[in-house]
């Protein structure tokens, strides 16, 4: 099978097992894990963090990002398909009871005035008072969108004279990282909270980091463990997220590369279904109305053919390219969507 429904399919390698076998360990919880320790510092350097907390997955590193910068019945804006209000399940409102208003972009690239028109900053008494925008960077649903740091400045910028927060879903960064040639410091300086997955494009198998000031990391400290999310020896899978950054940051290029191969592909024989120039990292988010054909109907006749892609939306679907799939796989699979997609035309 050629699993193309998410970076997150991917299996350790045995290197990064070995890794993991060998990591030195103690009880996290009494701040004791050396890998986990050295992990969370790393990761805070990269992006000129104080503190990195980490987590076990990235929605609770977005949550509790989030639960720092918003207290319960204050607003966080976010573009309409943020990870954070579509596959997060609520986490803010029924854990932090944080409301939320939404902006609609295409392809979720940010335009930072969009965001900045709707902040209500101290709102009075009678109104929602806005405390903070999240922006996702790459966009997911947006089809692996990176976000131009001038739009990220002018952001940055806007909010703070209005004392608005902002925290990133840097789940993908490492994309938008490497596409962009922007470095990660860059990022860290126009964001209070930062959460950064480990297993998604780098391939280890568990793992994110929360990254903030010392300050905020210590209370989020405190919430992890509230909700349930104290770990022991859990070096042994910081082991394998040290793994991921020494050997899987700069081969990402050739995700995009197998990415844009595809893309381009199947704007062959669809034209309607892709733009080759809107894929910008992994992600290829194919929409198949003009073509009339249903996204679940795509992935049922690719599936036949040992290719699997996701069916997020009635006729969205999605393919991720990741370290798990080689460039012949990439030429099969590109063979069989596009003989499914050449018949539907
Ligand atoms: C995957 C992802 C996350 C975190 O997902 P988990 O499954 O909770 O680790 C957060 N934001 C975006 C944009 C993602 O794609």
């Amino acid at each position: 099978m050629i699993d193309l429904r998410s970076d997150t399919v991917t299996k350790p390698s045995q290197a990064m097992r070995e890794a993991m076998a060998q990591a030195p360990v103690g009880d996290d919880v009494y701040g004791e894990d050396a890998t986990i320790n050295s992990l969370e510092e790393r990761v805070a350097n990269l992006f000129g963090k104080e503190a990195g907390l980490f987590t076990p997955s990235g929605s609770m590193a977005n949550q509790l990002g989030i639960r720092l910068l918003v207290n319960p019945g204050e607003e966080l804006l976010l573009e309409e398909d943020a990870h954070i209000v579509r596959a997060e399940l609520g986490a803010g409102a029924a854990h932090g009871g944080i409301t939320t208003r939404t902006w609609l972009a295409p392809r979720g690239a940010l335009e930072a005035q969009t965001a900045l028109a709707m902040a209500r900053p101290n709102a009075g008494p009678y109104l929602v008072s806005t405390k903070a925008i999240a922006i996702e960077n790459t966009h997911n649903f947006g089809g692996g969108t990176v976000q131009q740091i001038s739009e990220i400045k002018r952001l940055y910028e806007g909010a703070s004279e209005s004392s608005i927060a902002l925290h990133l879903d840097g789940a993908r960064i490492w994309n938008a990282h490497i596409a962009s040639g922007v470095a990660l410091s860059e990022y860290g300086k126009c964001f209070e909270t930062i959460s950064v997955c480990l297993s998604k494009g780098l391939g280890a198998p568990v793992g994110s980091v929360l990254l903030s000031s010392g300050e905020n990391i210590q209370k989020a400290r405190v919430w992890r463990k509230r909700l349930g999310g104290g770990m022991r020896q859990v070096g042994i899978l910081g082991a394998a997220c040290h793994f991921a950054l020494d050997n899987n940051i700069l081969r990402i290029s050739e995700d995009h590369k197998h990415a844009k191969t595809l893309a381009t592909r199947i704007n062959d024989v669809a034209p309607s279904v892709i733009n080759p120039e809107h894929v910008q990292t992994n992600i290829i988010g194919l929409n198949l109305k003009e073509l009339g054909m249903t996204s679940a109907e795509l992935a049922v006749e690719a599936k036949k053919e040992g290719v699997f892609v996701s069916a997020l939306g009635p006729h969205y679907a999605r393919l991720v390219t990741h370290l798990d799939v080689t460039t012949p796989e990439i030429n099969t699979a590109a063979d069989v969507l596009c003989s499914i997609l050449q018949v539907k035309k």
